[in-house]
């Protein structure tokens, strides 16, 4: 059995609160949203960091971009916009090793992020 906590969502082990999926992703609301709608896309292999990506991984991470551009319209967050993160490692403030990205919207975002 996994240890990690995103492959426990997938494999349905703890509950998540999933609001798409497909043969390549899973998404899932983020458990403390840092805006109105953050939500997480990871891809159902386990890929613990960035740095981790082979060349056979590329169509799983386009996977995970259309899916963001997906569940960003069925949001209605298309045209006002919102932000799509990774976080790699300690200075990327990485704290779930397997990789996930942030689609974040529903308010004005501001930059440089913190
Ligand atoms: P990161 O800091 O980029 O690794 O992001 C990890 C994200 O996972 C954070 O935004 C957490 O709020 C979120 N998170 C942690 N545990 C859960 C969970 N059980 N279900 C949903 N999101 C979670
Ligand atoms: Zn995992």
């Amino acid at each position: 059995m996994s240890e990690c906590l995103f492959c426990k969502i997938r494999d349905g082990e703890i509950p998540g609160d999933i609001v798409y999926e497909n043969e390549y992703v899973l998404a899932f609301n983020d458990i403390n949203p840092v805006a109105p709608i953050h939500i997480l896309i990871i891809p159902k292999e386990h890929i613990s960091t960035l740095n981790d990506l082979e060349k056979d991984h590329a169509q799983t991470m386009g996977e995970m971009f259309l899916a963001a551009k997906e569940i960003a319209s069925k949001e209605g967050l298309s045209d006002s916009g919102y932000r799509t993160v990774f976080n790699c490692n300690e200075h990327g403030q990485q704290t779930v090793f397997h990789i996930h990205l942030h689609l974040i919207g529903g308010r004005q975002m501001t930059w440089p992020p913190g």
